[in-house]
């Protein structure tokens, strides 16, 4: 070596250690492991998106789960037919360890029900009582009513309330804002001395149509009934109400809580070729509301977490890790899918290095919005190359009502964000139907879902987690 050479040698390494030091050349290597990330998943995220796009299984799939069973609501037999028939069917697919695991879950019933417009004139007003309600008394409830239109407006009014049905005509802003009503409505006007508690439905549009949902009770004040009404009647009976009308409402209501009913959650496997005991999970929830199909409310989404995982089998694409499709059941009156499966797995948690949740609609695919460390999140945008096809960003924020139990243990989270524009249109009502949906874009959800799964789970480096982890 000569001496020239030497000392260049000692220069560069110098320099070398200058440039590691240096923020730049940091994000510079974390654009280099992007870049490579994006270029050694190329082929086998293009291969993904072209099976997914070129055929319709998916919404096949989703078209028979909706019409054949119907609704899926905890503790109906519907929900359970629809339950053996997904086993099967996964099962045929060629997955593995396909298996149920057994959770008990809330049985309410609705039974019979309605609500009539007594005075100033007689209407049939469409309603849908809410979830875990209790009944009228046998012959139901007529009484006057009191429209407000927040709760503060109610507060107000408290001197007003004391054996009337309270009426919330609160126009929907956003979801997490409207539903307090859905959800608090009932303890607030039983607070105030009400009968009974009826609310406008959580929907931004409506063509009469009532939306049901969740809802609460505090032990501190009496139990009312509590149902939904449409945009279109709630708004008419405040008109009524402003012009200075006498507003009578009769509500009948057959709802009872039945004891905790069996039920199960639902397991399909591609198991990893080299460190199968570290996992991803991908899913949704197999349970809907006891109206209309829940195509979109959670059919979608348990169908494409299913469609992701045969895809990658479809094409042999079998990764180093484990690829756990989940149907959690019971997310809409109990999460008791979610918690069941953060019980029944808690010893493997720490090996869980990702899940992700579907349950938003199978509408257009926008994003998936991950929570969890930031080394992660920078690994997991090198793959927004190979989603760009789809239009598909990678987000900060994101998860699942059924992921959520085990995301408080640690897990890494990450949901699929949709085109919303018409997700609450539909939501919880008779109109959650499979009409609604287009199978290019239910496709374009599961190969966004297959893509992300697939390159997580193949990775030669694991997803951090926080704090090193
Ligand atoms: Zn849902």
């Amino acid at each position: 070596m000569s001496p020239l050479i030497n000392k260049l040698l000692v220069v560069v390494a110098a320099l070398t250690v200058i440039w590691s030091a240096s923020p730049a050349q940091v994000s510079a290597q974390s654009a280099n492991a992007n870049h490579s990330l994006a270029s050694s998943y190329q082929d086998a995220a293009n291969r993904i998106i072209e099976a997914a796009l070129s055929d319709n299984t998916a919404f096949a799939k989703l078209t028979e789960l909706s019409d054949r069973f119907g609704h899926r609501f905890s503790g109906s037999e519907s929900l359970e037919h629809a339950l053996d028939w997904l086993l099967e069917q996964m099962s045929a697919d060629g997955l593995e360890n396909v298996h149920a695991e057994p959770v008990m879950v809330p049985h309410w019933v609705r039974g019979e029900e309605s609500a009539t417009l007594i005075e100033p004139r007689r209407k049939p007003l469409p309603m849908l009582g809410l979830g875990g309600s209790v009944g009228t008394p046998p012959g139901g409830i007529t009484a006057d009513v009191l429209v407000v239109d927040s709760f503060d407006d109610l507060a107000n009014r408290a001197a007003e309330a004391p054996g009337k049905i309270v009426l919330f005509d609160v126009p929907f802003t956003n979801y997490g804002e409207t539903v307090r009503y859905r959800s608090m409505g009932a303890i607030a006007a039983a607070r105030a001395g009400a009968v009974a508690s009826l609310i406008r439905s959580v929907t931004p549009y409506s063509m009469q149509t009532p939306h049901t949902g969740g809802m609460s009770y505090s032990d501190e004040v009496p139990r009312i009934p509590h149902a939904a009404l449409t945009i279109e009647d709630a708004s008419m009976l405040h008109r009524m109400q402003d012009m200075g009308e006498r507003v009578v409402v009769s509500l009948e209501m057959d709802a009872e809580t039945l004891p905790d009913a069996p039920s199960r959650n639902l397991i399909g496997e591609i198991v990893g070729s080299e460190r199968p005991e570290e996992v991803v999970v991908v899913g949704g929830h197999s349970d809907t509301w006891d109206v209309g199909q829940g195509a979109m409310d959670d059919g979608g989404g348990i169908v494409a977490a299913w469609e992701a995982v045969r895809l990658l089998h479809e094409l042999g694409l079998r990764p180093r890790r484990t690829v756990r499709a989940v149907m959690f059941v019971n997310e809409e009156n109990g999460v008791r899918g979610g918690t069941g499966y953060r019980d029944a797995h808690m010893s493997e948690l720490d090996n869980h290095v990702l899940a992700i949740e579907s349950d938003g609609g199978v509408f257009k695919p926008t994003a998936l919005g991950f929570t969890g460390s930031d080394e992660a999140f920078d690994i997991l945008t090198g793959m927004v190359p190979l989603l760009a096809p789809l239009g598909v960003d990678v987000t900060r924020g994101g998860g699942g009502v059924d992921i959520g139990p085990i995301m408080r243990e640690g897990v890494p989270g990450m949901g699929l964000q949709v085109d919303g524009t018409h997700y609450f249109w539909y939501h919880h009502s008779a109109a959650d139907t499979i009409d609604k949906l287009d199978p290019r874009e239910m496709a374009e959800c599961a190969a966004a879902l297959a893509v992300m799964v697939y390159v997580v789970a193949d990775m030669e480096e694991v997803l951090p987690r926080t704090a090193g982890g």
